[in-house]
């Protein structure tokens, strides 16, 4: 081979290797993304260019980009032939017609409607309860929290195998993972039927040397961090979803992780009912006859005032006109703040406080306590 041929080879070599990384930037991942990787970056980007969804210009092209990306990246034997040979490549392994899936096929059999045996299974969906201050509610708030749950093991993605070479096709099912069993029911009758193959679990292949990191078992613990965003006047039990987040496994799509939004019950304190918020306030004898102002500190801090004139019975509640929870969706409107006064009446009193009682509620001398017979 001359000097200049060998110059070409490598020219076209590294043509091909420039865009070899281009279907996995596509899908923004890195050469050594897992199936279950793939998918996921399938999922979030598919729906996220979908032009029934995303109007941009521009979008539909990316949405087909990533269709195709998805399309070789998704094949096994497909994703080998790209990583070794490009895009030139695969037109060559398809004998030179480029074949590609409809993109909007292709996302719709993903997203359900397709032929089921295509379907990957879906891990279990974990839900949890979780407090939030009514403050939090009131103001919005984003909240950091940690979930611990079980993900591939980095080191092997999820195979068990310290290697590649360790991965063997199982030789008592010849790869299969179901073997055919021949039993006679009586004489002249024999039966066939198909069993899961006992060497392999079913899986069709065969660990030789365990992976080190996760000693074979192909997931391990994990913390991770998230964070919640709480909408401002959040309805009680509202749903926040973190897709795919749930505890992964090689044999399913980690499901998702919802949690859901509970005001805490605050003692003695603020209550909600939907955008209606409840207080009671405390007030003396003399507030509830003679009338008051008081300053009550809302949850944000500012400060609403509660004016009466006149009398206030014990249990009156005062409603105070968008001074509740924040709408969830509209926050910009507001539910009521609902007052309910409680009042405190004096261990005692002195005998002149009597005294001056007695004659401003019987002017006329005729009350008399019990006890000024004595
Ligand atoms: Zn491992
Ligand atoms: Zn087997």
């Amino acid at each position: 081979m001359g000097t200049t041929a060998l110059f070409l080879v490598v020219l076209l070599l590294s043509a091909l290797l420039v865009s070899a990384a281009d279907l996995y930037k596509v899908l923004e991942l890195s050469k050594s993304a897992s199936e279950q990787d793939i998918r996921k970056a399938y999922k979030k980007l598919s729906r996220k260019y979908h032009p029934d969804k995303n109007k941009e210009p521009g979008a539909e092209e990316k949405f087909v980009e990533i269709a195709h990306a998805y399309e070789v990246l998704s094949d096994s034997t497909k994703r080998q032939i790209y990583d070794r040979h490009g895009e030139e490549g695969l037109k060559a392994h398809e004998g030179g017609q480029a074949h590609h899936a409809n993109p909007f096929d292709m996302f719709q059999s993903f997203f359900g409607g397709g032929h089921p045996s295509q379907q990957v299974r879906k891990g279990p969906t974990s839900v949890s309860e979780f407090e939030v201050s009514l403050a939090d509610i009131y103001t919005g708030a984003s909240i950091d929290f940690m979930i611990k749950k079980r993900i591939l093991c980095d080191h092997c993605r999820g195979t068990g195998a310290a290697s590649s070479n360790d991965i063997h096709t199982c030789t008592a099912c010849g790869g299969q993972g179901v073997r055919i069993v021949r039993q006679q029911i009586m004489p002249g009758m024999i039966t066939q039927s198909q069993v899961q193959c006992n060497e392999c679990g079913g899986r069709g292949t065969v660990i030789g040397k365990k992976c080190p990191h996760c000693g074979g078992n192909k997931v391990m613990d994990h913390t991770q961090h998230y964070t919640l965003e709480v909408p401002k006047g959040s309805p009680e039990g509202h749903e926040v979803v973190f897709e795919g987040e749930a505890d992964e496994s090689p044999d399913w799509e980690a499901g998702d992780v919802v949690i859901r939004i509970r005001s805490k019950k605050e003692h003695g304190g603020w209550k909600r009912k939907e955008s209606g918020l409840y207080w009671k306030e405390t007030i003396s004898v003399a507030e509830a006859l003679l009338g008051f102002e008081r300053n009550l500190t809302h949850l944000d801090g500012h400060v609403v005032e509660l004016k009466r004139e006149g009398v206030t019975q014990p249990g009156f509640v005062q409603t105070i006109k968008g001074e509740g929870l924040p709408i969830f969706e509209r926050p910009s409107e507001h539910g009521d703040l609902f007052v309910e006064y409680n009042v405190v009446l004096p261990a005692e009193i002195s005998p002149e406080t009597k005294r001056r009682l007695l004659k401003a509620f019987y002017p006329d001398g005729t009350g008399k306590h019990p006890t000024d017979e004595l």
